[in-house]
């Protein structure tokens, strides 16, 4: 088939690729001019494990291509898929200028170009929009005259970044939202070599798969919230949260899956989907508590690192010099929209303290915010060089198994924050380190009432 991907980031990017690399004939169109001339130089703009080479490969054998010409883009095909962003605006319901935008432009773009045998044409909206947008895309596209040559479909996304390659090919389901039976037969064709593994193909109401992805990650950063306040008040307690952990994952009715605790959950959709879906129930005369809650608890949560490090230092921080690992919002990604690092440089940058990064990923992005006012270290044990403390915010796969004892040799303090739990409190302090994970039950006075110092 011959496909337009409209919005060329993360899930555009993934989309196009992978739609390629099943044997369709895609181009991928961007706004962003540099992007575009980074992927026509067969460089990726973004950091995805596996991405490069199948872009690489699909560009060699023609099935992809990229341009900022929408017209070249529509032009042949049969499927628009729109994967441009959707941040909050400031009352946190989702900004749909880009996807209205797109919309009314294909639809004018549609409209100059003669009728063609595989009409209507659909535009497939892959970026995450409230409940109702599919409907008022539809009402626009009438309002200009196309409806009857384009037909909108809802087909939300559920990669995953860091494995958002695997995730597309190998999805757990994919989901639908049409008006008619037709539509939904076009999508299914498309989607089969996916699919092949007996992984469902879900057909609903464009109004049900709107909802689904909210739902979907309403609830999985609900767990995140859960976890995290169980194991502050482990914290509080002197349990330990990883044993809680053990104690309930084993109920199947509970399970393990996302119940790690951390310093908050961040990146481009949680933190905007869960204010989106509280957007959504004011609009509607429907409170979210629940949501409101996880929003707080979240906002909380990533404030936990820099509390353990005032309460470990009574609150003088300024003159510390502080080893940062992992900037990235999770592991095997370069994004580092909302994450919770960069809400702990910016609290430590504050109160004075000297800070050497590093992230296997997102140094280059962290040094476009922060320019020359962290050290980027080389590697893990080049950040640690002198440092007062270490914290892991980012569990890293090669973070996990290091060198203590050249750790030990290289620091000047030796206390360790382990926002992930990524290491086992007694080892660490047998080799010396004081310790703090998140609700590993250190009786740490974990107070609201430590002020930082400032002298
Ligand atoms: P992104 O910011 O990485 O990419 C969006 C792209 O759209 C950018 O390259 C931008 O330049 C381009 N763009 C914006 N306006 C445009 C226009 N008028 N014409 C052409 N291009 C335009 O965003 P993303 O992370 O890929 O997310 C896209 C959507 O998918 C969002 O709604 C997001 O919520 C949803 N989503 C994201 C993920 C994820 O993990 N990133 C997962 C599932 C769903």
């Amino acid at each position: 088939m011959k496909i337009a991907v409209v919005g060329t980031g993360y899930v555009g990017l993934v989309t196009g690729t992978c739609l390629a690399e099943s044997g369709n004939d895609v181009v991928c169109v961007d706004n962003n001019a540099a992007k575009i001339a980074v992927l026509q130089e067969g460089r990726l703009p973004i950091y995805e494990p596996g991405l490069q080479e199948l872009v690489q490969r699909n560009c060699r054998e023609g099935r992809l291509r990229f341009t900022t010409d929408l017209g070249e883009a529509v032009a042949e095909a049969r499927l628009i898929f729109v994967a441009v962003g959707t941040p909050p605006t400031a009352d946190g319901s989702a900004d749909l200028s880009a996807v209205f935008a797109v919309t009314e432009a294909v639809g004018r773009l549609v409209n100059g170009l003669p009728v063609c045998p595989w009409e209507p044409r659909i535009l497939v909206v892959k970026s995450t929009v409230p409940v109702g947008t599919n409907a008022r895309l539809t009402a626009r596209l009438a309002e200009l005259g196309c409806a009857q040559r384009l037909e909108v479909a809802s087909n939300p996304e559920f990669l995953k970044e860091g494995a958002a390659v695997e995730d597309f090919m190998k999805p757990d389901r994919v989901v639908v939202g049409v008006r008619r039976g037709e539509v939904a037969e076009v999508l299914r064709e498309l989607y089969a070599p996916f699919l092949r593994t007996d992984r469902p193909f879900l057909v609903m109401s464009p109004e049900s798969a709107e909802m689904t992805k909210y739902v979907a990650n309403a609830m999985l950063a609900t767990k995140i919230s859960f976890i995290n306040e169980m194991a502050n008040l482990c914290d509080r307690l002197g349990a330990d949260i990883q044993d809680v952990r053990r104690g309930i994952g084993h109920d199947q009715r509970i399970g393990f899956q996302f119940l790690f605790p951390g310093p908050g959950y961040g990146g481009s959709c949680f933190p905007k989907d869960v204010q989106a879906i509280i957007a959504m129930g004011r609009q509607t005369g429907c409170p979210m508590h629940l949501m409101q809650a996880v929003d707080t608890v979240n906002n909380a949560q990533k404030q936990i690192l820099f509390r353990k490090m005032l309460a470990h230092y009574q609150g003088r921080l300024q003159g510390l010099t502080v080893a940062i690992w992992g900037l990235a919002f999770k592991p095997r990604t370069d994004d580092i929209r909302e994450a919770p690092s960069l809400v702990l440089i910016d609290a430590l940058l504050q109160q004075g303290v000297q800070l050497r990064v590093h992230d296997p990923e997102a140094m280059r992005n962290v040094q476009t915010l922060y320019g020359q006012r962290l050290y980027y270290a080389r590697n893990p044990y080049d950040a640690v060089q002198g440092a007062d403390a270490l914290v892991v915010v980012t569990e890293w796969a090669e973070f996990r198994n290091p060198d203590f004892a050249l750790i030990r040799q290289l620091m000047k303090g030796h206390v360790i924050f382990d926002g992930r739990n990524i290491f086992e409190p007694r080892t660490v302090e047998t080799l010396g380190f004081t310790y703090y994970g998140i609700g590993r039950g250190r009786r740490l006075n974990l107070p609201d009432n430590v002020t930082p110092s400032t002298q």
